[in-house]
């Protein structure tokens, strides 16, 4: 069988919570995801702030000398949320232009565990996906099974004819950061239709 071609990931837009969670097990995932980019010269394209996870993923690849690209909306630069010693950032009118900018800017899109910010930005990335209008591949890193109820929710979907099978495909899954960035390296779409 031909393997499948490798995709340039010049630079992976991160989805990921304003909050850290409970424990240690989100704020070292996300301190791991972004030493690995670092490490692998991807740049990292975020909501630019120190808040949260945001900021565990901005600190990690700044200290491991990674590219950190804050788009932040003015509303929240204005209330003192952006980071300090971000590589790049900018400032933008509103939430849509915000995740309209950073997917232009991103061959790829993360999520790591987060709130509703985080769901409603990784949401519209794989629709916008699966109709076609972009190809950027999603992955969920998927720490300490956050993701496994979320993944129940599309199979459901999947199970009452909301979404065709092949399409859970759309969405790589992993809990080790440099996995799931080698299985955005290699992501090929569903080629099966939308609809049934
Ligand atoms: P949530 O998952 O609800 O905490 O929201 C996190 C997502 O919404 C992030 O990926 C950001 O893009 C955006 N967001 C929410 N709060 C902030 C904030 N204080 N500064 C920057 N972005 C934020």
């Amino acid at each position: 069988m031909a393997s499948s071609p490798v995709r340039p990931l010049r630079a992976i837009a991160i989805f990921c919570g304003s909050n850290v969670g409970e424990g240690d097990a989100y704020t070292t995932a996300a301190a791991a995801l972004g030493t690995a980019m670092a490490r692998r010269g991807i740049a990292i394209v975020y909501g630019g702030t120190h808040k949260g996870l945001m900021g565990n993923l901005a600190d990690a690849a700044l200290a491991g000398g990674g590219q950190v690209h804050g788009v932040i909306t003015r509303r929240l630069h204005d209330k003192g949320h952006l980071h300090p010693s971000l590589s790049k950032s900018e400032v933008v009118d509103g939430m849509r232009a915000r995740k309209e900018r950073m997917l232009d800017l991103a061959d790829a899109c993360i999520a790591l565990p987060g709130g509703i910010g985080t769901a409603e930005e990784f949401m519209e990335a794989w629709t916008l996906n699966q109709l076609g209008d972009v190809d950027k591949p999603v992955g969920l890193l998927n720490v300490d099974g956050y993701y496994d109820s979320f993944m129940g929710f599309i199979d459901t979907m999947i199970e009452r004819k909301f979404l065709p099978a092949a399409h859970r495909d759309g969405i790589s899954l992993d809990p080790d950061a440099d996995a799931l960035i080698d299985k955005l390296a290699v992501f090929e779409k569903p080629t099966v239709a939308k609809w049934m």
